[in-house]
């Protein structure tokens, strides 16, 4: 399959030309494997049965969280890390619980220098022009330098479980300068709307495994940007009472959504 090569140049004065142009590969069927809903965990759904051992079992790249929300996960090179709300990175038993994760196994079907200096929304619409359409499903890996990188991440929730745009307001912002490190993330399309997030949902993890978190703007230094074109989804529900009983097609769906990419903020 022959992919758009309408790409922008982008080539700066700066750009070592033979990173310059986007490099496309090959491409095949590639599956993602998803843990619960969006929907489910703006319902307070916030403990399963799924395991971190299972979940890596079904991919080595990818992010979600933990039961009772207690920090972010980012999956990188199939080793999962816990980002808690302390900026601190620790790795989790292969037997600590997830209530949400996407993961998949990550093999790049574009590469491209990101222009030097851009925010996340700048890389954004530059990532846009990379993708071949909107309508697929994408793993997006974003590696090298940041001038800085803000991010917050979810803390651990007592019961009765509040819905997560309650539960994350009180979140800290952690922004970490000079950082080198790599951007695990999603680019979700409209129609999963409640399935995702749609838009981009993006984790962060330096080079030193001890700091990140999830993503709400950078600006980067020198960064290449990779794409993983996924076609198939691989959806796993709970067989819990609280996800049973979970309202997950609320009438304020989209503004909860919205909300909570505060939360889960773009990348793109
Ligand atoms: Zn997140």
């Amino acid at each position: 399959m022959t992919v758009s090569t309408d790409i922008p140049d982008v080539r700066t004065a700066h750009d070592p030309a033979p990173q310059a142009r986007p490099q496309h590969f090959a491409q095949r069927r590639h599956e993602i494997f998803q843990t619960s809903l969006m929907s489910a965990l703006l319902d307070g759904v916030y403990e399963d049965e799924m395991t971190v051992g299972e979940i890596l079992g079904h991919g080595s790249f990818g992010i979600g969280t933990f039961n009772a929300l207690d920090g972010e996960m980012v999956v990188l090179d199939g080793r999962a890390y816990q980002l808690r709300g302390d900026g601190s990175v620790t790795l989790p038993s292969l037997d600590a619980h997830s209530p949400y994760a996407v993961v998949t196994n990550f093999v790049p079907t574009v590469r491209a220098e990101l222009p030097e200096h851009v925010t996340r929304a700048e890389a954004g619409t530059y990532i846009d022009r990379l993708t071949e359409s909107p309508n697929y499903m994408y793993a997006l890996r974003i590696t090298g330098e940041f001038e800085w990188m803000t991010a917050r991440t979810v803390t651990r929730q007592e019961k009765p479980y509040r819905p997560m745009t309650q539960a994350t307001d009180e979140d800290a912002m952690l922004r970490f300068a000079h950082t080198r490190g790599t951007v695990v993330g999603f680019r979700t399309p409209l129609y999963e709307q409640g399935i995702g997030v749609p838009g981009c949902h993006a984790h962060y993890v330096d080079d030193s495994r001890r700091h990140g978190g999830h993503i709400l703007d950078f600006r980067v230094e020198h960064a290449q940007v990779e794409l993983c074109i996924c076609t198939d989804l691989h959806l796993r529900l709970p067989l819990t009472s609280e996800f049973r009983q979970a309202n997950l097609a609320p009438d304020d769906l989209r503004a909860q959504l919205e909300k909570s990419e505060v939360h889960s903020a773009r990348v793109a």
